[in-house]
């Protein structure tokens, strides 16, 4: 596989991922398709999407860029041959795990730090009451802070094996369905009883009331922290 061919690929994973984001948040803001699912009963602010594109559209074009310098510099460490299903999982499993540890911390620091949080976080935190793209309206900082958890994974894998090419697009787009998840703000029947995952209460109780529940997929780092939201 060319290096040229993984970046339209990786770029297609990314743009479906997000293009699925801004139809689910349209159907969610412009309809009642899935009114009887919100966990929030506050309605959404007039004209929120349109006010809200300017800082979706940069981060979207840094995540761009993020991706193709990304495939660049590790081309040479992916290996594009089908993985067994053990590497498969292995891989996508471990990235999970060390994006995830990264953002727990990541995110329980922008809080305690005030200056960050008022200059930085405060920006995502203008959504109380938030809907599926809402993970997309982060302070580019933030966005880009994000992505180190990523890459550590990668890193990390890289010192024992290569990056299998298919665990790289399977986590691109499982981030990506994630964090539209969390965001949503529905309590969807389907989604809301997968053990060990964060249900999208949490996130969406963080929202609301600024303090607490700085997990992201796996719940279980504010239980060990005892950082889960009290009354
Ligand atoms: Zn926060
Ligand atoms: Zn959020």
């Amino acid at each position: 596989m060319s290096l040229q061919e993984v970046i339209i690929i990786t770029l297609i994973i990314l743009f479906s991922g997000n293009l699925f984001g801004v139809v689910y948040s349209l159907i969610v803001l412009k309809t009642s398709v899935f009114a009887k699912y919100r966990i929030q009963t506050k309605p959404y602010k007039k004209g929120v999407f349109m006010e809200r594109l300017p800082l979706y559209l940069l981060n979207l074009g840094l995540l761009t860029v993020f991706a193709v310098f990304g495939v660049y510099s590790l081309y040479d460490f992916f290996d594009t041959e089908l993985p067994s299903i053990w590497v498969f999982l292995g891989q996508l499993l471990f990235v999970t795990f060390i994006d995830d540890v990264w953002f727990y911390f990541a995110h329980r620091y922008m809080h305690q730090n005030k200056y960050l949080l008022k200059k930085v976080h405060s920006i995502h935190h203008r959504a109380h009451t938030p809907f599926p793209l809402e993970y997309l309206y982060v302070h580019p900082f933030e966005w880009m802070l994000g992505i180190i958890g990523t890459f550590a994974g990668y890193l990390l894998i890289l010192l024992v094996m290569p990056l299998n090419i298919y665990a790289f697009w399977a986590f691109a787009l499982l981030r990506n369905l994630h964090e539209i998840h969390i965001h949503s703000d529905l309590n969807l029947p389907f989604l809301k009883n997968v053990p060990l995952i964060s249900p999208v209460e949490d996130h969406d109780v963080h929202h609301a009331k600024l303090n607490g529940n700085y997990a992201s997929t796996f719940r279980i780092w504010d239980r060990i922290m005892n950082t889960r939201f009290k009354e």
